[in-house]
């Protein structure tokens, strides 16, 4: 039915290409662009090994709009995904609308100089793409993408008025690595090292890196230290939902990473100015990342699950009620599945269900848009098609307690 172009041939980049190969009936012609084309042509291969379908690739620098422009208009696809970094959420949405296609991302548009998410330079997009009769859907990964799904799920079919919100986010995977992370270490870092935040009875409450931690339990895993840390779909689900009193994020960490993390943040490395070195301007944070394994060489030997979901409390026909809303997804499998672990799966998947939502209609409708403000309904429908059932649990006390 369409032509797609995917940019970026990460980890995600990788899932999004097997995955759109897989359901070729809606993804008829496939190009996967990146700035290193040696990347696509890899991950190319292994498709035409694995599912038998042909996957063009392309050189594209991203950051130069008219590059992209140019790449467009000569592969002409209905689509593009963005699966490359926050930094070219706004040049690749330029390039769409000048040469007049949709556009999709699974992470908010980040300033390379500032570590700073949020949603206000993409949201200034709307009404541009409203006048071309085009769609921007943004964030649609698993967080942020299917944790709003999950939340518009359980407020559509399980509550009258939402008040309390928490999305936990365990990997309990082991990649047998002494430091690596599961997805871009530049744009995980900065993520992890900002001051962290939630709102709480209408205001953020902002908190130092790290300093709200307790053990969460979480389904088939167990037990695990969580720390609050400020997500980017926080800030469209309380905007989308204002009757939460109360939202959060939680994210496990292992001691073995946080140490790592705290030496690497006490000898500079990870800093986002430049710095002189031998002459040259170099970012240490930047420099990390060459020297780190790479997200999508962590697969062959990952072994555990992840479990990302929403706990919810609210009412219901004037009770009390309880939702909990989630996935467990098996790195081991994944890699069998399509050569990737499960957190660039957990991403890479809901990315494919967003475009193949778009792209067949059910989802598409002018304008910019988070992905709770979409039907959740056929989305969880292809979460557990594709590869990431979905489970809930009503009305008995929640894994994390209030
Ligand atoms: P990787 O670092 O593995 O891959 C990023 C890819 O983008 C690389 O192929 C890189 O090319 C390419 N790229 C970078 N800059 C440019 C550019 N200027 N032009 C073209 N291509 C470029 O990252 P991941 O695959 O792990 O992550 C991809 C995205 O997914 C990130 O934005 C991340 O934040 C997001 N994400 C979202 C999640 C969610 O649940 N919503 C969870 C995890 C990730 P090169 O190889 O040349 O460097």
């Amino acid at each position: 039915m369409a032509n797609v172009l995917i940019i970026g041939a990460g980890g995600v980049g990788s899932v999004v290409a097997h995955k759109c190969a897989m359901n070729s009936n809606v993804f008829t012609t496939i190009m996967l662009a990146s700035r290193t084309k040696s990347k696509c042509d890899r991950i190319a291969a292994e498709i035409q090994e694995m599912h038998g379908v042909t996957v063009q690739t392309a050189q594209v620098d991203a950051d130069v709009v008219a590059e992209m422009v140019a790449l467009i208009r000569s592969f002409k696809p209905v689509l593009v995904i963005n699966v490359a970094l926050p930094y070219q959420d706004l040049p690749i949405m330029d390039a769409c609308l000048e040469a007049g296609v949709h556009y999709m991302d699974t992470a908010n548009y980040e300033p390379k100089d500032v570590a700073k998410f949020e949603y206000s330079w993409q949201w200034a997009y709307k009404e541009r793409f409203e006048q071309a009769g085009l769609m921007a859907l943004l964030g649609c990964g698993f967080d942020p993408g299917a944790t709003q799904v999950f939340t518009a799920y359980a407020n559509k079919h399980y509550f009258d008025r939402m008040d309390y919100l928490d999305i936990v986010d365990c990997n309990a995977g082991n990649h047998g690595k002494a430091f690596a992370t599961n997805f871009n270490p530049e744009i995980n870092i900065r993520e992890i090292t900002q001051p962290g935040r939630y709102w709480e009875n209408g205001e953020w409450i902002e908190i130092p890196a790290m300093s709200i931690h307790k053990p969460i339990d979480y389904p088939e895993i167990g037990a695990r230290e969580s720390y609050v840390l400020y997500h980017e779909e926080l800030e469209s689900l309380v905007k989308n939902f204002p009757t939460l009193k109360r939202a959060r994020f939680w994210m496990t960490f292992g001691q073995a990473y946080l140490t790592h993390l705290e030496v690497l943040q006490n000898v500079g490395m990870t800093r986002i100015d430049k710095v002189q070195f031998q002459g040259m301007d170099i970012v240490p944070l930047e420099f990390l990342k060459a020297v780190l394994p790479a997200p999508d060489s962590l697969g062959e030997n990952y072994t555990g699950q992840t479990s990302i979901g929403c706990q919810i409390k609210g009412v219901k026909d004037g009770e009390e009620r309880t939702c909990f809303i989630w996935n467990n997804c098996d790195h081991a499998e994944t890699y069998r599945e399509v050569r990737g672990q499960a957190v660039s799966y957990t991403t890479g998947v809901p990315a494919m269900i967003g475009a193949m939502l778009m792209l067949t209609g059910v989802w598409m409708k002018p304008g910019v848009w988070n992905c709770e403000e979409l039907d959740p309904d056929p989305f969880i429908e292809q979460m557990n098609r594709q590869g990431l059932p979905v489970q809930e649990r009503i009305n008995i006390p929640l894994p994390h307690e209030y």
